[in-house]
C-alpha cells in the first residue's frame, strides 16, 4: 500500500493536487471535508452535529472524524493505498491515523505539506467562493479556518517530523511544478519500499514454478520454506539433522525452525527489491509470524495472489508429476497427494480467507500453459503496482 497525507492551510491546493495523485498512483481518495459535506447533504446525525461548526470555520470534533473515516477505510481494504486530504488536522487525529493504518497492517508513507502564506490562502479561497457554493468560503470564516489551522493543525507537523515522514513543497508555484515536486517525493519514498508478494495455491497449482519465474522477472528473493528445509538437510546442518529426525518420525517441523530460517533469509538479503513467499504462511499462526517478521524489517505484505485450479485438474497434475523426474518426495502415493490437498484445505484456506478480508487476495485462473498463467499473474502485479515502483 501507498498511503499519503496532503497537508497545508485551506486554499493550499490539496484538492487540486489530489486529483492528479489518485489517478497516477491508483489511490483511494479520502477528504474528511467532502465526507462531512456528504453527511450534511444526507442530513445524518453526524452531519447535523457538524453543520454549524463547519459554517463557523471551526474544527469538527475528533469523535465525529474517527467515525466517518473508519468506515471509509475499512470498507476499502484492498485499495492500492489512501490519499488523505484534510486529515489529520489535530494531534489526536495523528494518533487516530496511526491506529487505522495499523489495523490494515500498513503505515503512512509520507505527509506532504503544501506551503502557502496566509494572504495567498485568503485570496484563493475568496476566488473559489465565487463558484464553489461553499458557505465557508467567505472572509470571516476563512480567517477563522486559518486561525484553527495555525492553532490546532500546525502542531501535527511535529508528529511527522519525529517519525521522519514529513516533506514540504512551495505551494505558490504553478500547479504543474508543485505536482512534479510532490511526485518526486513520493517516487523517492517508493524506491525505499520492498515489494513483498505472498503466493498461494493448492499443491499442483503451479505456485513453485510461477514463484521462481516471478522472482527472476521482478528481481525478488524467492522464499520457499519447503525448499529451505530440504536445503538444510542436503547441507547436513544441525537444523537439517533435526528436520530429518522429525521427518523420519512422521512429525511436523515446528514453527520455531521455519521462523529461524526465514529470519536468516530476510536479514541476509540486503539490497533486494522485495520477497516472494511460497508455501508460507501455511497456517494462521504463521500468518502472524510473517506480519511480525516483515514488521521487524520495517516492511509489510504488498500483494497476495492465489492461483486457482479445479481439484480434478490438481489431482491429474500431481499424479502425472509423480511419474516424472520432477516427483517430490511427498508426491509418491495417492494417499499422500490427498493428504496434502486436505492439509491445504483445512489449514491454509482459512489463512487466505483472513487475508482476503484484511487486504484482499487477487485470484488468478491457473488453467492453461505456464506462459499464459505467468502473463496473468504479471499483469495483476503490474496493474496493482502501476507507477508504484
Ligand atoms: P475542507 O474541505 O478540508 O476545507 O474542510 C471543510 C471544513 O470541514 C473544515 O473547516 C472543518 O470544519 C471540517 N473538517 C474537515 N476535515 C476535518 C478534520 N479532519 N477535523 C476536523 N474538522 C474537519
Amino acid at each position: 500500500m501507498l498511503n499519503i497525507a496532503l497537508f497545508g492551510p485551506p486554499g493550499a491546493g490539496k484538492g487540486t493536487q489530489s486529483e492528479f495523485l489518485i489517478k497516477k498512483y491508483n489511490l483511494f481518495y479520502i477528504s474528511t471535508g467532502d465526507l462531512l459535506r456528504e453527511e450534511i447533504a444526507n442530513k445524518t446525525k453526524l452531519g447535523l452535529e457538524a453543520k454549524s461548526i463547519i459554517a463557523s470555520g471551526g474544527l469538527v470534533s475528533d469523535e465525529i472524524i474517527v467515525q466517518i473515516i473508519e468506515k471509509t477505510i475499512t470498507d476499502n481494504p484492498d485499495s492500492n493505498g489512501f490519499l488523505f486530504d484534510g486529515f489529520p488536522r489535530t494531534y489526536i487525529q495523528a494518533y487516530i491515523l496511526e491506529g487505522l493504518m495499523l489495523k490494515l497492517n500498513t503505515s503512512l508513507n509520507c505527509l506532504i505539506s503544501i506551503n502557502v502564506n496566509e494572504e495567498v490562502s485568503v485570496s484563493r479561497l475568496l476566488n473559489r467562493g465565487i463558484t464553489s457554493g461553499r458557505s465557508d468560503d467567505n472572509e470571516t470564516v476563512i480567517r477563522n479556518r486559518l486561525k484553527e489551522y495555525n492553532d490546532k493543525t500546525l502542531p501535527v507537523l511535529q508528529f511527522y517530523k519525529d517519525k521522519g515522514v514529513f516533506f514540504e513543497v512551495n505551494g505558490v508555484k504553478s500547479i504543474e511544478s508543485v505536482n512534479l515536486e510532490i511526485i518526486d517525493i513520493i517516487n523517492h519514498e517508493l524506491s525505499k519500499k520492498l515489494l513483498n508478494i505472498v503466493l498461494f495455491g493448492y499443491p499442483g497449482s503451479g505456485r513453485g514454478s510461477q514463484g521462481k519465474a516471478l522472482a527472476k522477472a521482478y528481481g525478488l528473493e524467492y522464499v520457499a520454506t519447503g525448499e529451505m528445509l530440504d536445503q538444510e538437510i542436503k547441507d547436513k546442518t544441525g537444523t537439517g539433522k533435526r528436520i530429518l529426525d522429525l521427518y523420519e518420525n512422521g512429525q511436523l517441523v515446528p514453527d520455531e525452525i521455519v521462523v529461524h530460517l526465514i529470519e536468516k533469509k530476510l536479514s541476509s538479503s540486503k539490497g533486494v527489491k522485495g520477497f516472494i513467499f511460497k508455501g508460507f504462511p501455511r497456517t494462521l499462526v504463521q500468518s502472524y509470524i510473517l506480519d511480525g517478521l516483515l514488521k521487524k524489517h520495517g516492511s509489510t505484505i504488498s500483494k497476495i495472489i492465489e492461483i486457482e485450479v479445479p481439484t480434478l485438474e490438481l489431482i491429474k497434475r500431481l499424479d502425472e508429476r509423480s511419474k516424472t523426474g520432477n516427483c517430490m518426495p511427498y508426491d509418491t502415493s495417492t494417499a499422500r497427494i490427498v493428504q496434502r490437498l486436505q492439509e491445504h484445505e483445512s489449514k491454509t484456506v482459512p489463512v487466505i480467507e483472513k487475508y482476503n478480508q484484511l487486504h484482499g487476495v487477487s485470484k488468478i485462473d491457473g488453467l492453461g500453459n505456464f506462459e499464459e498463467v505467468f502473463k496473468r499473474i504479471s499483469f495483476e502485479i503490474e496493474n496493482g503496482f502501476k507507477n508504484l515502483r
